[in-house]
């Protein structure tokens, strides 16, 4: 199991939303008497308060002083109408993974907690189905498996589907039919001013284009009505590849030559290579390893001359295994057990950058810092994780750059380092962090934008929004053509004028 921070110890959360709420009058009474039966309120003496309000990442979360959790989306329309009267400021919630620090921001107000909102409806004709705001990637993955049906999810199990489909959503599926918001067809909003409304690309063209990749700054999605598709391949197979840091360059290199020829994806929709680095001293005492997946599905073992190639290279070790499509999110260590689906009270920043393809000496020099990161006497960042995703690209690339507010459908690799550490309610703590996954992700980024021959242009940080720090700037995270943000500064300043949905990756018109 991977994907986890083995050497940190937990902090308990209540302690932390004491330590930092700032108490804002609100009238829970008025507001519950507004609510349908099934809704509740937790204000912070609830005993299930803590647990409701705990997050992922504890580095600048929110923390409301009342958490409401709606039975309907009436529920949902009748809190936004109550707190934009008493000027409260208000938070949808879900998975709890997302760790911008613009969602510290909000300190008292609102939660708007989704859970209750977990119907999955399958549609007769088997070709879409309707999913409730608050559900999340593995419930909706089951419910379709159940039914021979699939579509693109965000791949770890405790993520919410709409959290990651808002801003874009990566997937296993991806190289087939796309983003997570590609599947969209139409979704319940509820706007800033309280009304309820449904965009698709007949009704409202303009905000369905936002809200594929920069919707968390318009409203709070009820459901969504998404495409889904017969279970073409649901046997998949798995290599796992393990190397010292000595190989970087050769694996990364092969990467390149085998997926990424000229920074052009030639990866086949049926494969996904990921990389993770990871300091584990019982493998490799001197330094993290570097654990490559090759995984292809509709096989039962992965395609020889990659696996061969791959062990060309002396491997620690290199293990194959078979299942399902199900069996991804444990293979990866993102399943609903793993450590990225406890709630710890660790902060975990991610410091992402979209790439075309790998530059080995970049890869060598931020490898370099990762090491010395983790390894140093007395570190408090051994945890910490650097991740590449090399999801297949076809069915991303299908619509066209322009298709959506997400911007970086020519881009090919998704690098995340992510510096894990337990806070010591110190800011210095956090700055060094921030300073170890800056100094990462720029290394990454100066090989990217001074390699002779890198295709595309790199000039701007292309930065994924759900995995953002929160420091990028609204260009890094929304893309730097102008017409991009001229479209989505004059539809904020339709739909949000007031800005009441800006503690996610803000836009500021
Ligand atoms: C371990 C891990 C694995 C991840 N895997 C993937 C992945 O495979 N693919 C991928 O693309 N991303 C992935 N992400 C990133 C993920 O997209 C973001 O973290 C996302 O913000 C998580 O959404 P959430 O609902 O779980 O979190 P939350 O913190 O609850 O929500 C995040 C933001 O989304 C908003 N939001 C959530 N639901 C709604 C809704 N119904 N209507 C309006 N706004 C809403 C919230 O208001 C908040 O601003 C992963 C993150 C982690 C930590």
């Amino acid at each position: 199991m991977r994907f986890q921070v083995p050497f940190l110890a937990a902090f308990t959360f209540d302690s932390a939303v004491a330590a930092v709420c700032k108490p804002i009058p609100i009238d829970s009474s008025a507001l519950l008497a507004k609510l349908s039966s099934g809704a509740y309120i937790l204000n912070s003496t609830s005993s299930e308060f803590a647990e409701a309000a705990a997050r992922w990442s504890s580095l600048d979360a929110p923390s409301p002083n009342l958490i409401v959790v709606p039975a309907t989306e009436e529920d949902v329309v009748q809190t936004v109408l109550f707190a934009n009267k008493q000027n409260v400021p208000f938070l949808a919630t879900n998975g709890a993974h997302g760790s911008v620090i613009s969602l510290g921001g909000l300190q008292g107000g609102i939660e708007i907690y989704l859970t209750q909102l977990s119907s999955i409806d399958i549609a007769a004709d088997g070709t879409t189905v309707t999913v409730a705001g608050g559900v999340h990637s593995k419930n909706l993955t089951d419910a379709l498996w159940a039914a021979n049906k699939q579509t693109v999810t965000g791949t770890c199990e405790c993520v919410s589907y709409l959290g990651p489909g808002l801003g874009g959503g990566h997937g296993w599926l991806q190289g087939h039919h796309g983003l997570v918001s590609d599947q969209f067809i139409s979704l319940n909003i509820v706007l800033a001013s309280g009304e309820l409304v449904t965009v698709s690309e007949d009704s409202n063209p303009d905000l369905f284009w936002s809200l594929r990749g920069a919707g968390h700054n318009f409203g709070i999605v009820t459901s969504v009505t998404s495409k889904i598709y017969d279970v073409e391949y649901p046997n998949y197979a798995i290599q796992t590849v393990t190397f010292t840091g000595d190989a970087v360059e050769d694996v990364y290199s092969l990467a390149n030559e085998l997926w990424l020829p000229d920074g052009v994806s030639t990866q086949p929709a049926t494969f996904n290579q990921w990389s993770y680095w990871f300091y584990e001293p019982d493998l490799d005492a001197t330094g993290p390893v570097l654990q490559f997946y090759l995984i292809e599905e509709g096989v039962d073992a992965v395609n020889a001359t990659v696996v061969d190639a791959f062990n060309a290279l002396s491997p620690l070790s290199s293990v194959p295994s078979t299942g399902t499509y199900l069996d991804l999110a444990a293979w990866t260590g993102i399943d609903i057990n793993a450590g990225p689906c406890q709630k710890t009270g660790n902060a975990y920043p991610r410091f992402p950058i979209y790439l075309t393809q790998y530059d080995p000496a970049a890869v060598r020099n931020a490898y370099e810092l990762f090491k010395e990161m983790t390894t140093a006497s007395g570190s408090l960042f051994t945890g910490s994780l650097f991740l590449f995703e090399g999801y297949a690209q076809a069915g991303v690339k299908a619509p066209g750059d322009d298709a959506t507010a997400f911007a970086y459908r020519s881009d090919n690799i998704l690098g995340a380092p992510m510096v894990a550490y337990t806070p010591d309610g110190t800011a210095a703590l956090d700055a060094t962090a921030l300073n170890w996954g800056t100094q990462m992700r720029d290394a990454l980024w100066a090989g990217a934008n001074g390699t002779e021959g890198t295709v595309g242009d790199f000039s701007s940080l292309h930065s994924y929004v759900n995995y953002a720090y929160g420091d990028e700037t609204q260009d890094s995270w929304y893309g730097d053509a102008s017409w991009r943000q001229t479209k989505l500064k004059s539809l904020k300043s339709q739909y949000d004028p007031t800005g009441v949905f800006s503690f996610y990756a803000p836009i500021k018109v």
